[in-house]
C-alpha cells in the first residue's frame, strides 16, 4: 500500500515538473526551439524543419492554391517563396510579406507561417489579393540565431542600390521585374514594450492608424507620458534616440539600406512597413498578436 502511494506521489512529481517545465519552455510555441546560449540575447530559435515540414504540408494539401518554390540557395540552403494568386482577375492588392531577415528573430517566421496557414483557404484573403511570401529570407541567421549574415553584415543594410550583399542580390533578382502594392517585413525588437510599425513613406496615417485601431490597444508601444512626438531612448546609450513615435505604435524611417526601402524604390511598393513585434510579450500571445496585425494590413487595404 505504502509502495502504492509513494509510487503515485512520484508519478505526480514527474507530471507536475514536467508541466511546470513545459509552461517556461519556449520550445512550447509551435516552430519554436530553446536555446540555451548565455551570449545570446533570447533563449528561442526557429525549428527550421518543423518549419518545413509545416510548409510542405501546406503545399502538399493545397497544390492549387499555394505554389512552394525555392527562390534560391543561400549558405547551401534553400530560400522558400510561396505564391498564392488571386482567385480574382481583378485583385485589390499585390502583397509581399518577409520575415527572417534578422536571424534571432525568430517570432516574425513562426507568425508569418502561421499567416499562411490562415490565408491559404480563407476567401476573404484568397478572392481578393495576389501573395508572395518568404518566410525565412535569412536561413543560416535563423539557424544560428543571428541577427548577421556569416560574414557579420546586417542584411537589413544591403538594400540600397550599388551595396548590395550576394544574398541580397539574389533576393532581388528572384523578384525582377515584379510590382506590389503593400509591402511588410516582419521583425522583433526585444526591449520594446509594444508592438510598432515602422513606415517607409509619411501619406499614410489614416490607413496605418486604422489598421492599429483594430487591434488591441494593450500591446502597442506607447509613449510612457502620453506625449506625441516621442523620442524613443536607444537601449544601450539612452542620449540616442532609435525613433521617434509620432503617435501610439507609429515611427517613420526613410532608411534605403533596408528591405521596406527596397519594395517601396525597386518594386513599386506604395505602402511599405517594417513590422517590430514586442519581445516583452509572452511568446504564445506574442506570435497570434503579430499574425493579426498583419492580416489587419492586408484585410484594410
Ligand atoms: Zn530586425
Amino acid at each position: 500500500m505504502l509502495r502504492h502511494i509513494v509510487l503515485k506521489l512520484y508519478i505526480l512529481v514527474l507530471v507536475l515538473g514536467f508541466s511546470v517545465h513545459a509552461y517556461a519552455d519556449p520550445a512550447c510555441t509551435a516552430l519554436l526551439r530553446s536555446i540555451h546560449d548565455q551570449t545570446k540575447l533570447v533563449n528561442y530559435a526557429i525549428d527550421l524543419d518543423k518549419m518545413y515540414s509545416r510548409i510542405n504540408h501546406l503545399a502538399a494539401k493545397y497544390p492549387n492554391e499555394f505554389k512552394l518554390s525555392h527562390a534560391f540557395e543561400y549558405d547551401g540552403m534553400p530560400v522558400l517563396r510561396i505564391d498564392m494568386p488571386s482567385r480574382s482577375t481583378s485583385p485589390k492588392a499585390r502583397v509581399i510579406i518577409t520575415a527572417g531577415v534578422h536571424g534571432n528573430e525568430a517570432i516574425g517566421t513562426a507568425s508569418l507561417v502561421d499567416v499562411l496557414e490562415d490565408i491559404v483557404q480563407n476567401p476573404k484573403f484568397r478572392n481578393h489579393y495576389d501573395f508572395v511570401i518568404y518566410p525565412a529570407i535569412n536561413p543560416s541567421g535563423l539557424a544560428e540565431n543571428s541577427r548577421y549574415l556569416r560574414n557579420g553584415v546586417d542584411l537589413n543594410r544591403t538594400f540600397k542600390p550599388g551595396e548590395e550583399s550576394n544574398l541580397t542580390q539574389l533576393f532581388k533578382d528572384s523578384l525582377k521585374g515584379e510590382r506590389f502594392d503593400l509591402g511588410i517585413d516582419m521583425h522583433e525588437a526585444y526591449t520594446k514594450p509594444g508592438f510598432f510599425v515602422i513606415k517607409a513613406q509619411e501619406d499614410d496615417k489614416a490607413y496605418v492608424e486604422g489598421v492599429l485601431a483594430g487591434v488591441d490597444q494593450n500591446y502597442i508601444f506607447k509613449s510612457p507620458t502620453g506625449q506625441y512626438p516621442y523620442n524613443v531612448p536607444n537601449t544601450k546609450n539612452p542620449n540616442v534616440t532609435s525613433y521617434v513615435l509620432e503617435s501610439p505604435g507609429v515611427t517613420v524611417s526613410m532608411n534605403q539600406g533596408t528591405l521596406k526601402s527596397f519594395f517601396k524604390e525597386e518594386l513599386g511598393v506604395s505602402h511599405s512597413y517594417t513590422l517590430e513585434a514586442s519581445g516583452q510579450i509572452e511568446l504564445t500571445t506574442r506570435q497570434e498578436y503579430f499574425k493579426n496585425l498583419v492580416l489587419k494590413f492586408v484585410e484594410n487595404f
